[in-house]
């Protein structure tokens, strides 16, 4: 029997654990005690994290869609069809999407790839879908879009202003610093539309209707200043304008009486709120998808931003902006440069010194041009309005079918593809529709790293053999790219070697190596040299803007892209469940948390259900302007009245058949956590 330590596949907390193997065969996961973030323990998704790893569906050969179906190829045939392909188009007939659930050495190949070989910078990945908006707007008030602040430092904190996350589901071990953080005096605040496990850890639960987040922020910060609780020194020493946006927050329109008729929480609860966050040193503020997910999505998060700056809560141990990942490596494949407007650590592509430094780099003499690539909400908007303009798709591990919003416009779009070119794990409701699905390993099979949420980079390691002809990602790219003719850009034997480059490359991640990363602590970026620690908490002298100073911005609120009318009366918003991951392929085929929860549900107030005449467990209708699913009713008080919610991770009755592809003009986010919706019964079923 070998244990191999490694980390979880699920979410960015980034929690480790022992894989148990034996035979080549993982037969189990043991706790890891050492590492700081999950100190032995998981949540039940980790717990189980190895049973899907040997299912019988797994890929194991390349497949090529011959009249319509699939047939298992060799590798050299998937091969030569894909470089016969390649070399028929021109760069900006391509679009191609990293990936949050592969590693960084993954990535990183994935999107030299794309700069070199096809010379494109049409490339983007799913943190898009999730994060896009905290990268935007925390890179333009503060300098750098990361989380400022550190998992182990939120127990420190005296206020912990929690808004649009559902922690203790969705990063169940940050979580846990929640609880802890509680048992020594913090105060838990929490602001969502449902009374979810979070909400029931908390000292106050700001009941808001989904869309409304600036209004609220606007009113705690307007009553913040008018009762003089504002942080002067802080303001006057570390940031600029704000006075501009003072003048906007105390509009009347922000006075809490206003803001309660907007957000529909009552206004001592605010009132209550504002003051613990204003009084207690030191406050930290935690969010997620629930602030970023909007057409509003960087004004959110800029008022978060605000909000902070304005009690003096950045750069101490215990405050900060700390926005929380979803996937495992959304922040690392947005470091690697899976993004189309930068290459690796956050260098421009626009910027011509920073091209040039790559093309030396990388010993290229033409990569792709100094403009900013297609968003990855742009590229199925092109594809669906003006078919022909992109004709190509290369897919790594992403599965739009099931996470991208409006999915019946997602069909439409990739059914317009000439060529599209998957690597998998299993056959994704995406890969279904690829010309060519490449078998790819999984979490357990290969060599690498991944950045957790907290910057925390960590080493994922090799446990067992990949089935069948299955290859690490990394691995598959690079044949190819040697088969076009760039055998010296990608001569890599391991993924050891990548992870030098990326260092090279790449000054917050210069110091790093495998060797410092085999400490169970690893390294947080940045990590400018190898003799640095790694860096904890940021901003603590300077924020990384040219001046060194923080920027208040000055936000309106302005409601969702769609409200609810007569025809459309619910607001819906989407999310994930405990028990499950995305879109299902790994959590849906492990054993266990499968037998938790099979389905999906729309969890209803109970009354807008007795209003509906609809019973608990009873299948309903739920229709948006986009589309309509049939789906069992969890009839509840922990849900705003209203408001409806669904899980997006069943494609049995996918929530984004009805969400909306209306986007944040900046970080071309879609709006996920709101459209309008109405609920009609159909027939009585059992729930479960
Ligand atoms: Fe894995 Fe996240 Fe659970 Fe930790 S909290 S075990 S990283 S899913």
């Amino acid at each position: 029997m070998e244990f191999v330590p490694t980390t979880c596949p699920y979410c960015g907390t980034g929690c480790s654990f022992n894989l148990v193997v034996r035979d080549n065969k993982v037969l189990g996961i043991e706790p890891w005690h050492t590492p700081p973030i999950s100190e032995g323990k998981l949540c039940q998704k980790g717990r189980y994290a190895h049973q899907f790893i040997h299912s019988s569906d797994r890929l194991t050969r390349p497949l090529i869609k011959k009249n319509g179906a699939f047939v298992e190829s060799t590798w050299d045939e998937a091969y030569r069809l894909i470089v016969e392909k390649l070399k028929s188009y021109s760069p900006d007939e391509f679009g191609c999407l990293a990936s949050a659930k592969a590693s960084n050495e993954d990535n990183y190949v994935m999107q030299k790839f794309a700069r070199i070989v096809l010379k494109t910078n049409n490339i983007d990945h799913c943190a898009r879908l999730c994060h896009s908006s905290t990268v935007a707007g925390l890179s333009e008030v503060f300098g750098s879009g990361a989380m400022t602040n550190s998992i182990l430092d939120l127990q420190e904190s005296k206020c912990i202003f929690v808004i649009g996350s559902n922690t203790f589901e969705q990063h169940p071990l940050i979580g846990r610093r929640l609880v802890l953080a509680r048992k020594m005096g913090a105060k838990i605040i929490y602001a969502d539309p449902r009374h979810t496990p979070t909400a029931k850890q908390s000292d106050l639960h700001l009941s808001m209707y989904s869309g409304t987040d600036v209004a609220l922020l606007n009113g705690l910060m307007h009553h913040i200043i008018k009762n003089g609780w504002e942080d002067r020194e802080f303001i006057e020493s570390r940031t600029k304008n704000f006075n501009s946006m003072k003048e906007t927050v105390m509009k009347d329109d922000y006075d809490l009486k206003n803001v309660s008729k907007i957000t529909g929480i009552p206004e001592p609860d605010m009132a209550t709120a504002a003051e613990w966050i204003a009084k207690s040193k030191p406050a930290a503020a935690v969010f997620s998808m629930g602030i970023t997910q909007h057409t509003v999505g960087v004004d959110n998060v800029k008022s978060v931003a605000n909000l902070m700056m304005l009690t003096g809560n950045i750069g101490k141990p215990g405050s900060g902006v700390n926005p929380l990942r979803g996937q495992n490596n959304v922040q690392g494949a947005s470091d690697m440069g899976g993004l189309p407007n930068v290459y690796s650590g956050y260098q421009k592509v626009t910027d011509e010194e920073a091209r040039r430094k790559m093309m030396r780099m990388w010993g290229a003499d033409e990569i792709a041009g100094a403009q900013v690539g297609h968003t990855l909400t742009e590229m199925v908007d092109i594809l669906a309005n003006e078919p022909g303009a992109i004709k190509c798709i290369y897919l790594l591990g992403e599965n739009p079918m099931i996470s991208d919003p409006d999915i019946n416009h997602v069909r439409r779009a990739l059914e317009n593809v000439e060529f599209m070119v998957s690597q998998e794990i299993f056959l994704s409701e995406t890969a279904e529709l690829a010309d060519v699905v490449l078998p790819a390993a999984c979490y357990a099979e290969k060599n690498g790293t991944h950045t957790n949420t907290e910057r925390r980079v960590q080493r994922w390691r090799k446990a067992v053999d990949p089935p069948g002809g299955a290859k690490p990602d990394w691995l598959i790219i690079c044949e190819i790219a040697r088969l076009m003719g760039y055998e010296k850009q990608f001569p890599y034997k391991n993924e050891g070697e990548i992870f030098d480059e990326i260092a090279r490359v790449t000054p917050s991640y210069a110091g790093m190596n495998y060797g410092r990363l085999e400490h169970p602590y690893a390294l947080q970026w940045p990590c400018p040299d190898t003799s640095h620690p790694g860096t904890q908490i940021l901003h603590r002298e300077r924020f990384a803007t040219n001046d060194g100073l923080g920027i208040f911005t000055a936000v309106e609120w302005k409601p969702p892209a769609e409200v609810t009318d007569s025809l459309y009366p619910l607001i819906l918003t989407t999310g994930r469940s405990i028990w499950h991951w995305h879109t299902g392929t790994m959590t849906r085929r492990s054993t266990t948390l499968d037998s938790e929860v099979k389905t999906g549900w729309v969890e209803i107030n109970t009354k807008d259900a007795e209003d509906l005449g609809i019973g608990d467990g009873e299948v309903v209708r739920v229709l948006s302007r986009r589309g309509q699913i049939e789906i069992p009713a969890k009839v509840t008080e922990d849900i705003k009245y209203g408001e409806v919610f669904i899980p997006f991770h069943f494609k049995e009755c996918p929530a984004n058949i009805l969400t909306i592809n209306a986007v944040d003009s900046i970080s071309k986010i879609p709006e996920y956590k709101a459209c309008a919706v109405k609920v009609e019964k159909i027939e009585k079923k059992t729930f479960g």
